[in-house]
């Protein structure tokens, strides 16, 4: 018997793995890949670690995630600057003086003020009630059409007048020369990988891999007084009351053994139609200075979900936050012993950093 039972090794279910050993609990640990990490997982290769399920960035404004995770990992002052390719035309991200200076010509903050407000003058819009209008309001329609438009809707299979205005306010829009791509005071990717930071973690727990929780749930449930579930929560029901929605991801991996520098920076985003995948990844420019004779390239194509796919994001739009509410009651009457966390638990577009906080807030009330 154990006092608790995680099902998923993903950082939501590593932290608060790590707060109840602690506490002195005894805690086992099921993971259904064959490795520890969820998306956070990062692989050793040609001395590149290589993050396998898309670029993972930590940053974040809040002190005490910072701290929490720089006690199982060293950070390196990575900062993320992406570049958007728009039919071979490169752009500087996020949306900066950079960007209005390659796309107008202007020089200064007030010359591209007057260029974002004539467009959305002209657009009629007033008060943005969906992710077009809400972009064309924030830096006009010309890097609407040409940074936004394409890769959104590869991002998330539907026009972008379809989708919530919340998605594209995650990215700042600056008048200043300034190329952060994150508004964060903290910012940085572990030194020896995020495997490492996990294993840390997880250090003094049992973990089981290959091993799907829903698979074998008789035998586990009754392994540990309390379960700690980070699947989907409509998986844990079987879908009986529907599907969440969510959208996949595809990454197709090169290892390029004839140069060691392909693109010239970590993230280039391919915002038109035209180019299938969404960005692309050269995964020794997150260590800066790292230097090495081969490079390794991932390209990440992004699809609807489908039974037996991997759920990457939640699409939260109405209809999935009515379901996903419809599920959080039924698990509370029907196994309120069951605790449902992380991204795919509580169905939520959480970060990094909204990972570990969540993680303590939750630790602290069952412990
Ligand atoms: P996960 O990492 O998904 O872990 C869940 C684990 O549970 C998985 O290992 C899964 O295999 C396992 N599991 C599921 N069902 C079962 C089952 N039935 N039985 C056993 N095991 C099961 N955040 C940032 O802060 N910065 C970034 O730059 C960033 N980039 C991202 C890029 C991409 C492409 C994606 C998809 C996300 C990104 N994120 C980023 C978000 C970040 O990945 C998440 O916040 C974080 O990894 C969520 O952790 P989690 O433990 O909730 O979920
Ligand atoms: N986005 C865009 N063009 C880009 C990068 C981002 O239009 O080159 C939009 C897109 O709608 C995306 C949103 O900005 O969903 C948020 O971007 P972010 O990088 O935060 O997305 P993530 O990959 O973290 O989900």
């Amino acid at each position: 018997m154990y006092d608790y039972l995680i099902a998923g090794s993903g950082l939501f279910g590593a932290v608060i793995a790590h707060e109840a050993k602690k506490q002195g609990k005894s805690v086992i640990v099921i993971e259904k890949r064959n490795h520890i990490g969820g998306n956070i997982y990062t692989e050793n290769i040609n001395g590149i670690h290589v993050h396998t399920y898309g670029a993972h960035i930590f940053h974040t404004n809040i002190k005490r995630a910072w701290e929490y995770v720089n006690q199982f990992a060293e950070f390196n002052r990575f900062t993320n600057s992406p570049i958007a390719d728009f039919n071979g035309e490169i752009y500087s991200l996020p949306f900066s003086m950079y960007t209005f200076n390659k796309m107008w010509g202007v020089k200064t903050p007030e010359e591209a003020r007057e260029r974002i407000e004539a467009q959305r003058k002209e657009s009629g819009i007033t008060n943005p009630s969906n992710l077009e209008e809400q972009a064309i309001s924030l830096v006009g329609r010309d890097i609407y059409e040409r940074l936004i438009k394409g890769y959104t809707e590869k991002q998330w299979g539907r026009p972008c007048s379809e989708l919530p205005a919340f998605i594209i306010k995650r990215l700042p829009v600056r008048f200043t020369y300034d190329n952060n791509y994150f508004n964060a005071l903290y910012q940085g990717i572990p030194i020896d990988g995020y495997t490492s930071m996990i294993e840390k973690l997880l250090e003094g727990c049992d973990v089981r891999l290959n091993c799907d929780y829903l698979e074998h749930r008789n035998e586990l449930e009754s392994l540990a007084e309390k379960i700690i579930f980070t699947g989907q929560i409509d998986a844990y029901f079987d879908y009986e009351l529907g599907t969440l929605e969510y959208r996949t991801l595809r990454f197709e991996t090169e290892i390029m053994n004839d140069t060691n520098n392909f693109q010239g920076n970590a993230v280039v985003n391919y915002t038109s139609k035209d180019v299938p995948y969404m960005r692309s990844i050269e995964h020794k420019h997150f260590y800066p200075g790292l230097e090495t004779d081969s490079t390794v390239l991932t390209r990440e194509y992004s699809s609807a979900w489908k039974a037996g796919d991997e759920p990457y994001y939640p699409v939260n739009d109405d209809r999935n936050t009515k379901l996903y509410e419809a599920y959080r009651q039924l698990a509370l009457k029907r196994c309120p012993d069951v605790l449902f966390g992380g991204r795919l638990g509580e169905y939520k577009y959480y970060d990094m950093d909204q990972v570990v906080i969540r993680a303590l807030e939750v630790s602290n009330q069952i412990s």
